[in-house]
């Protein structure tokens, strides 16, 4: 019988995590390559064309893991067209003549389900490992989280150029290799120890923006055009909340979530608008109030709850004259555009900060 090499979508660095979960799990990962123009272009040429583009960057990754070999599939799942992803794919991908298993985790409504999902990607594993390498596989997450945290905030006022990038390279290969919980921790702080001895040159009180939107193209540099970084540049602190471990825990407490939220909200959404769009509400609204320059909402195009946030957005945006800058993405979103958004963005919120200070 042939290997079974397990593969799973890109977002992110978080590659590292579930990379480390089938290890654990006592199964082969198969890593999908590097995200490219080639992924998004294959993905969307045997996609619908007017599926929501994470679907066509998902595509892209299993049919470059597919022709490297990988024979088990791993996808997730939500509460809106993510719901369908893991069997509208499986069928594209047959129909494309691939020979694999894909293993449905949206389908997993209880503890017991998900640990039968497990099962099917690791037969053999038992309830015990599976729980322990979800553990390691999460705090390694909780790692990378912290980590990018550190930088969104502190990169764009480094002094010499690259010096955050060195350590966080370095910190992904170690992360990689770490064996267990306490290596992990003791990594984390290592590198926050090196993140935090990077000389910068940061105003007191420098310009901060956050940053909400859909999961997908929030957590990908690569489908966002590194919107982030390229914020960071203008020196700016950047902000972000939605993240792996934070959507998982928001799902394990789903409702006492959303009426949190939506109380969050109050008085701009009355009901829940499905996936993050509460939450980029929410989170707008509280960090207008808590002094933010301004926010940044990236969804992709045709994203139906971060669409009905958007028209919230804009209301926010007009009545209190507070900036948010809006970025869709489809497969032809070109970065060129989104550079010279982003420059003056960042211009005019530097121009209301030196308007307020001379005031
Ligand atoms: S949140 Fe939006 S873009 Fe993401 S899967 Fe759902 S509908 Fe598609």
């Amino acid at each position: 019988m042939s290997e079974r090499l397990v593969t799973f979508p890109h977002m992110g660095e978080y590659w590292i995590a579930f990379e480390t979960l089938v290890r654990e799990l006592g199964a082969t990962p198969l890593v999908p390559p590097r995200m490219t123009k080639h992924t998004l272009e294959l993905g969307a040429r045997h996609s619908p064309e007017f599926v929501c583009v994470p679907f066509k960057y998902n595509l892209g990754n299993f049919i470059e893991s597919l022709e490297a070999g990988a024979t088990v599939i791993g996808q997730a799942g939500g509460g809106c067209r993510f719901g369908y992803y893991a069997e509208v794919q499986e069928a594209i991908l047959k129909d494309l003549g691939y020979e694999f298993e894909l293993v449905n985790l949206t389908s997993s409504w209880s503890v017991g389900e998900f640990i039968a999902d497990f099962k099917r990607i690791a037969p053999g594993a038992s309830t015990l490992r599976i729980a322990r390498a979800f553990a390691i596989a999460y705090r390694k997450a909780k790692a990378l989280e912290a980590i990018e945290d550190r930088v969104r905030k502190s990169v764009g006022f480094e002094v010499e150029r690259g010096a955050h990038d060195r350590v966080v390279s370095r910190f992904h290969q170690r992360l990689r290799d770490a064996s267990g919980f306490r290596d992990t921790a003791r990594l984390e702080e290592t590198t926050l120890g090196e993140l935090g001895a990077i000389p910068l040159d940061k105003p007191e009180q420098p310009l901060r923006v956050g940053v909400v939107g859909e999961l997908y193209v929030l957590m990908e540099p690569f489908a966002n055009h590194n919107l982030e970084r390229r914020l960071a540049e203008h020196g700016i602190e950047v902000h972000r909340f939605v993240t792996l471990t934070s959507l998982i825990e928001h799902g394990i407490r789903s409702r006492p979530h959303v009426r949190k939220l939506l109380g969050d909200a109050d008085p701009w959404v009355k009901y829940h608008l499905g996936a993050d769009g509460t939450e980029s509400v929410a989170m707008t609204w509280k960090l207008m109030q808590d002094g933010f320059d301004g926010m940044a909402h990236l969804k992709p195009f045709g994203c139906m709850p971060e669409v009905s946030a958007m028209s919230v957005l804009q209301r926010i945006s007009r009545e209190h004259t507070f900036p948010i800058l809006f970025v869709s993405y489809d497969a032809q979103t070109a970065e060129t555009g989104i550079r010279t958004r982003i420059e003056a963005f960042a211009d005019m919120l530097a121009m209301r900060a030196r308007g307020r200070t001379s005031a």
